[in-house]
């Protein structure tokens, strides 16, 4: 697997040669294997003509479309450091990011240049904003096709080069540059494929953002190095996605928590034919075990089986293995991948490690583990400590097999009089209410001083009267006595990453500018 990113993913392209790697969704353009390798080799090329040398950070600032793939390994191979860009992120968003990096080339598409050249503007260092499709006065990619000049040969070390910095998701903090080397992603590529076995004839929908890691892995370079084809969507809409599915015979879904609950309760489900499902994955955030199980139900699959990881994982390290989708315990997020090590030590004392059925947190060691976050050596020194254990954040515990169950993130725990409550069980617990659309908790202090869960609930609209006091009764009658919802607050929608996670501390600002 020693192989730079873009020759570790398209290594049997020519194998491959007339399968569709790639089909628009939304206008059924299709680009073959054979092309994506070839054409990915010509904008290389045109990079390298304009001046793309090895070790720029080039900024990729698009929606998925199907020219997402050719821009990221064409400039890995033209040398350059791919940093993603949210397409939604703003001029300001955007600049911070370029500075951050400093990111000497962008490449957007027409519908978000305007964006892209203010954010050149603000960061300054930006040499040329490229466009994937076409605008006046922008080289484009497309032109590049047509390029005469030689190919690269850039020299790439991978186990040293940074092929990726994705930008963390920014739940918890600002969000960090994590460096990613050619190695770290392909070696990660190679640990998760034993269980995640598509190949050609399989048929998976990109609707989860490329830019994030979980899309990154799950939709792009791992269907591309195994001769899947995969469906590219721009959005997530309900009515586009089911229609997809049903469309272009959908054989497997990777998806985050919020499209397992659309899967699970959403009334248009009914009127499409998914039969071409053959399994659901779904990562990025905690997902219950009963709302996995209704989502399977309703569509008649074996249950929806998770993976776990983060950013700074490239990402992957726990996967329910596609073949022992029936077996798994609910609520697994899977089995620790090969290659990999993990502990589980204790929240109060950190140098102890505990056994299966005992909580703490997930520390994780191996050749994943990313080089660090870009310019920021004290953050990545509180990440990974000396013996290269890196510390997840996040609260878990194994049972006696193995099988991986993830609780919260430590920072998110509510502790109630030195009692710790798991904000996403109780989301679980709201979201099995039938009269609850969806709902998010936070930890906030009474008068006494005590932390306590508050909910935010949105109601469905078959229960337009749905009371606070009747909220928390159902919680109260079903959990120990300290985990009780105190204070609800109606509300219309639930802040949430393009990864699914949910934006607590919007929740938190939200709650503060609240008319009391
Ligand atoms: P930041 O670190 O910038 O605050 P983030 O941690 O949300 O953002 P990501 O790297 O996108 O950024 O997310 C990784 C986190 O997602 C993990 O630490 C974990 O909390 C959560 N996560 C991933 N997969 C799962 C899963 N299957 N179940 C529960 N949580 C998950
Ligand atoms: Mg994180």
């Amino acid at each position: 697997v020693d192989l730079p990113i873009h020759d570790a993913v398209l290594a049997r392209a020519a194998e491959f040669g007339s399968i569709p790697a790639l089909i628009d969704g939304t206008d059924g353009t299709t680009l073959t294997y054979e092309q994506v390798d070839r054409f990915h080799r010509r904008v290389a090329a045109g990079l390298a003509g304009a001046g793309v040398r090895k070790g720029d950070v080039l900024a990729l600032h698009s929606p998925n479309t199907i020219a997402f793939p050719l821009a990221f390994y064409a400039a890995t191979r033209a040398g350059a450091s791919v940093t993603t860009v949210h397409p939604l992120a703003t001029a300001e968003e955007f600049a911070k990011q370029l500075k951050d990096c400093a990111a000497r080339w962008i490449v957007t598409v027409s519908p978000l240049l305007e964006t892209a050249r203010r954010a050149a503007g603000l960061a300054g260092g930006v040499e040329e904003v490229f466009v994937c499709d076409s605008a006046p006065g922008h080289r484009s990619l497309i032109d590049m096709l047509a390029s005469t000049a030689p190919e690269p040969a850039v020299d790439i070390d991978p186990a040293e080069d940074v092929a990726a910095l994705p930008y963390s998701s920014g739940t918890t903090g600002v969000p960090k540059g994590v460096m990613l080397t050619h190695r770290q992603i392909a070696t990660n590529l190679a640990q998760l494929q034993p269980s995640v076995t598509a190949g050609p004839g399989d048929r998976i929908l990109a609707v989860l953002p490329f830019f994030h890691i979980y899309g990154l892995t799950a939709l792009m370079n791992a269907p591309l190095r195994q001769g899947a084809t995969v469906v590219v969507l721009p959005r997530f809409d309900l009515e586009t996605f089911l229609a997809a599915i049903q469309n272009h015979r959908i054989t497997g879904l990777y998806v985050a928590p919020p499209i397992v609950l659309a899967l699970a309760k959403h009334p248009l489900i009914a009127e499409y034919d998914l039969s071409s499902l053959q399994h659901v994955i779904s990562a990025a955030a905690p997902l219950d075990a009963r709302l996995a199980a209704a989502c399977a139900q309703r569509l008649g699959l074996p249950p929806v089986g998770q993976a776990y990881g983060m950013t700074e994982l490239s990402p992957g390290t726990h996967v329910v293995p596609l073949d022992a989708m029936d077996g798994a315990p609910p609520g697994t997020v899977g089995k620790l991948i090969a290659g990999t090590e993990m502990r589980i030590v204790s929240l109060d004392d950190p140098g102890r490690d505990l056994g299966p059925g005992e909580s703490g947190e997930i520390l994780i060691r191996g050749p994943q583990v990313m080089k660090g976050y870009l310019g920021r050596p004290d953050a990545t020194a509180a990440m990974i400590d000396e013996d290269g254990w890196l510390h997840t954040g996040d609260v878990g515990h194994v049972d006696e097999e193995g099988w991986l169950f993830v609780v919260d993130r430590v920072k998110e725990l509510i502790k109630y009089k030195g009692f710790q409550v798991a904000p996403a069980e109780l989301e679980a617990l709201l979201l099995t209410h039938p009269g609850i659309a969806d709902a998010a908790v936070i930890g906030v202090y009474d008068e006494d001083g005590n932390e306590v869960p508050h909910a935010f609930v949105v109601r469905r609209p078959t229960a337009p009267e749905l009371t606070d006091g009747e909220v928390m009764l159902y919680v109260a009658e079903r959990v120990a006595p300290y985990k009780r919802v105190r204070h609800v607050t109606f509300t219309d929608g639930v802040p949430r990453a393009a990864s699914g996670k949910i934006l607590r501390r919007e929740l938190r600002t939200a709650r503060h500018e609240e008319p009391s």
